[in-house]
């Protein structure tokens, strides 16, 4: 059968507007007419709830009086069905106006149920496993009380040493968007006021991962057409999902900071994409506008960011103590703050808090959902489809059943690490460790990635000469990755190396297994190590999934959604950049660029990723329907599964578009597919494409240049098995708005 990729409208144009009922806007503005300022603030203002608010029903005193008086419109970092419905009935019952509040969390890659890091669920290739992570983090958010959550993380990342890689997607805008959009409609669903759908939240507008260095929170300096095709690119197409708010960022770029951004947030993502969501600052991000530099009081900084368009300040109180001082200044920002709460009130609506604002929250659903087995069984599903099988010489894997293993490395037995950085509140480290999943393996610590203790060496050595086969855990805890875990050296922690060098010399083969939230530089640790997986930070279910894997019960077919680096020098690394104009190098992945001190290429690049079967590609054609202005095209090609087991191979296209006067990337991904194979099976795999697909940002908008475009599909953007080209008949420019 003919298996169809589907395509991210590449650029999309616009959102359309959510639609309200007419009962709905009536009762919106005539709320707006009815309320004080000061009461317009407090629906523009979160507040974190924190442990004394809610989750242990111990409800602080002056939050309560603030909900109240009207002072609030949202808690962050609260959760709890009971507790949540006793807040909710404060502002509902208690205050002037009755407006519901909206209650937020992190819910990252799980509640109670925790799924592989967003990284690793990107790794899948897979964007139904992203959308089923979400929808059950969603699910166990919902009976908990929460309307809201603050992903997905879809910034870009192209320098692994920013810690909250682990966050996104990776380094590329096409799978970046596709996996963002996925995470949008499970955690959404088609319809926000259906039971379990919860808000997501599409952050950091914007350029956040572009961060000087790999630094957390440090300037980001991109030129226009770098913002729009790479870091703008995900979050278009989550504007064009229906993603119902975003969250500026806390850099700034090319110096002015994205929370007080006039011309990215009301330029672009309003006035250009016609975005109807709510935007919500990041954490105080408000009043650090003054630390910036770019204000230099509260009101001033409230001003900018109500000029910005930024509906809700997160926990900075600026909006609630400053922005009546800047309205008394200049009453033009009125309009401005009463648009603002009628996309707040709008996002209330829609999520059906004003037909019943108990409608989330289900205390005895808590008790069956949060964790459930039918979640766990998902989360397995996940971690195993997350695997990325780097490295596999000499058959190594899978490891024959009864072979006898020594089981090497803390990280084995480290619950906590599997479940990776955002592990929501309320979670039990109830997850299987490898330890436990690899059966009468015999288990040695030898080191920890956060020591440098090497009393445990020598034992680990001892296992080793007892066994037939070394698997050997290596990598980063929990805490190495994540917000404010940049790292400047990207090597293995810990006394780690010492570790592998001991192990090497026993002559055992080692199977490597990864555990890290972000692509290490491990040319040097890798050396001579014959196999390689990497599971990243895989959640509940990481330890039985890798094991499966080991033995060959599953067959892994995860790919990279950043390539991993042979050194941090190498940093920013990644594949689609553009020629140099140097004589090329022959391999076409590599071009002219190059070290003096070590190859140009990374260790493993991106879209790479093994199986235990074996692949073959045949017979690429393009059909190409031009009958009007956006040609349309079909790409198709057979993949044979030659091996003896079945297994998954991610069908890659990429294509490189020369346009006249500009040095475009030599391979962009345009298309991808996680096709399952038989041993023996050959299927058609069926890309659709539009001209728009090839659009470049020049001169003010999206223009798509005539001429012929390369057709790269393979199994990695360095493992191109077939070539083709297409032409685009005409050149045109895309419109700049709907
Ligand atoms: C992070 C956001 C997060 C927020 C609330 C900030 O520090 O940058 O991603 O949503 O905290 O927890």
């Amino acid at each position: 059968g003919t298996l169809l990729a589907a395509a991210v409208r590449f650029p999309a144009l616009a959102q359309s507007a959510p639609a309200l009922s007419r009962a709905h806007a009536d009762r919106i503005a005539r709320l707006i007419a009815d309320m004080s300022v000061a009461e317009k603030l407090g629906q523009m203002t979160q507040v974190a709830g924190g442990r004394q608010v809610a989750l242990n029903s111990r409800l602080d005193a002056a939050a309560l009086d603030r909900v109240r008086a009207g002072q609030i419109g949202s808690f962050l970092h609260v959760a709890g069905a009971e507790p949540l419905r006793d807040l909710q009935r404060v502002a509902v019952a208690e205050s002037r106006l009755g407006i519901p509040l909206l209650f937020a969390m992190d819910v990252v890659h799980g509640y109670r149920t925790i799924f592989p890091v967003p990284l690793a669920l990107a790794a899948s290739f897979d964007p139904a496993v992203a959308e089923d992570a979400a929808r059950v983090a969603a699910v166990e958010a919902a009976v908990s009380g929460l309307h809201w959550t603050f992903a997905p993380m879809i910034d870009i990342a192209r320098d692994a040493r920013w810690g909250r890689v682990v966050e996104g997607a990776g380094e590329d805008p096409h799978l970046g968007a596709r996996i963002a959009v996925a995470q949008i409609t499970g955690f959404q669903t088609a319809d926000l006021a259906g039971r379990d759908a919860v808000l997501a939240c599409a952050k950091h507008l914007g350029a956040y991962g572009a961060g000087m260095g790999g630094r957390d929170y440090d300037t980001a300096d991109v030129s226009e057409r770098t913002l729009r095709e790479v870091y703008l690119s995900p979050f278009l197409a989550a504007a064009e999902a229906g993603v119902g708010t975003m969250m500026t960022a806390f850099n700034d770029l090319a110096g002015v900071p994205t929370t007080g951004n006039a011309d990215l947030v009301r330029g672009i993502l309003r006035d250009e994409w016609n975005y109807q969501g709510l935007v919500v600052s990041d954490w105080n991000a408000v009043s650090e506008l003054i630390d910036h530099g770019a204000a230099s009081t509260p009101a001033e900084a409230a001003a900018l960011a109500l000029r910005a368009s930024v509906d809700m300040d997160m926990t900075s109180d600026t909006y609630a103590e400053h922005l009546g001082t800047a309205l008394a200044q200049d009453p033009t920002l009125l309009p401005l703050v009463d648009q603002a709460v009628g996309r707040i009130l709008a996002t209330k609506a829609r999520l059906g808090l004003f037909d019943d604002p108990y409608r989330f929250g289900d205390a005895a659903r808590e008790r069956t959902v949060l964790g459930s087995a039918g979640h766990r069984a998902r989360a397995r599903r996940a971690a195993e489809r997350a695997l990325v099988l780097l490295r596999n010489e000499g058959g190594v894997l899978p490891l024959r059943a009864g072979a006898k293993v020594a089981l090497v490395g803390a990280l084995a037995d480290d619950a906590r690490s599997t479940l990776g950085s955002w592990k929501a509140r309320g979670v039990q480290e109830d997850s299987g460790t490898l330890r436990e999943a690899m059966g009468d393996a015999t288990f040695v610590p030898g080191v920890a990635p956060r020591s440098d203790d090497v009393s445990g060496i020598p034992a680990a050595v001892a296992a080793a000469q007892g066994a037939d086969v070394v698997v050997l855990v290596v990598g980063e805890d929990f805490d190495h990755s994540g917000e404010a875990r940049s790292r400047a050296d990207i090597t293995l922690p810990g006394s780690q190396m010492a570790l592998i060098a001991a192990l090497r010399v026993t002559g055992k083969p080692i199977v490597a297994v990864l555990m890290n939230g972000r692509p290490l530089a491990l040319e040097a640790a890798l050396e001579g190590i014959p196999a390689v997986l990497e599971s990243w930070f895989g959640g509940n279910e990481a330890g039985p999934a890798i094991a499966d894997a080991l033995f060959g019960r599953s067959n892994p077919a995860g790919r990279l959604p950043m390539g991993m680096p042979r050194t941090g020098g190498q940093l920013p690394l990644f594949y689609a950049h553009p020629p140099t104009g140097r004589p090329a190098n022959p391999d076409l992945t590599v071009d002219s660029a190059r070290y003096h001190d070590t190859e140009i290429g990374p260790l493993f690049p991106f879209g790479h990723g093994l199986s235990y079967a074996r692949f073959t590609y045949a017979d690429l054609a393009v059909d190409t329907q031009a009958d009007r202005q956006q040609a349309r095209y079909t790409v198709t090609c057979a993949v044979t599964n030659d091996g003896a087991v079945a297994g998954d191979e991610v069908v890659q296209l990429y294509v490189r578009a020369p346009v006249a006067g500009l040095a475009r990337p030599g391979r962009e991904l345009r298309g991808f597919v996680r096709l399952p194979l038989a041993p023996g099976q050959t299927r058609r795999v069926s890309f659709t494409l539009t001209s728009d697909q090839f659009a470049h940002w020049a001169d003010q908008g999206w223009q798509v240049a005539a001429g012929r475009v390369e057709l790269m599909v393979g199994a990695s953007s360095a493992d191109i098995r077939l070539t083709g080209a297409l032409a685009v008949p005409q050149a045109y420019a895309l419109p700049a708005s709907a």
